[in-house]
């Protein structure tokens, strides 16, 4: 993917990432922009429920994405935020979401996430975040 396609994606992302209003209890926002294959766009910030049953911003923006149908991904780009604070930071996906991702993107997903010191986009893929995943398929 351009470089230029990604930062608007980052772009997007951020400004999830400002409009959290539910991360009152880490203060800590993370925003994703989830792009589908025909060029669809799904955001998601992360949710919080006093403290417990929390769902990433992956997540919401896959949930959001599957629930309507949607089935094959190209990426995603992830940046986080302190919420007193006003730089962002990169982020690297938590367990739950890596083996979320690993189930519903394929070989070819990416994910990317922006270092704004350094304005350097970090890429991952799939295979480097969650090498060995779970999978009923492999584990008969
Ligand atoms: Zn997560």
């Amino acid at each position: 993917m351009k470089e230029e396609m990604i930062r608007k994606l980052i772009e997007e992302a951020k400004k999830i990432a400002n409009e959290n209003f539910c991360c009152k209890d880490s203060h800590f926002s993370v925003g994703a922009v989830l792009l589908t294959k025909e060029g669809k766009v799904y955001n998601g910030f992360n949710i919080e429920n006093n403290g417990i049953q929390s769902i990433c911003a992956e997540r919401t923006a896959f949930v959001k994405a599957l629930s309507e149908g949607n089935k094959e991904f190209s990426c995603i780009a992830i940046i986080g935020k302190n919420m007193d604070k006003e730089e962002f930071t990169k982020i690297v996906p938590c367990g739950y979401c890596r083996q979320f991702m690993k189930q519903y993107g394929k070989e070819d997903f990416m994910v990317y996430t922006y270092d704004e010191k350094e304005d350097k986009i970090i890429t991952y893929t799939l295979e480097e975040l969650l090498p060995h995943s779970f999978d009923f398929e492999r584990n008969e």
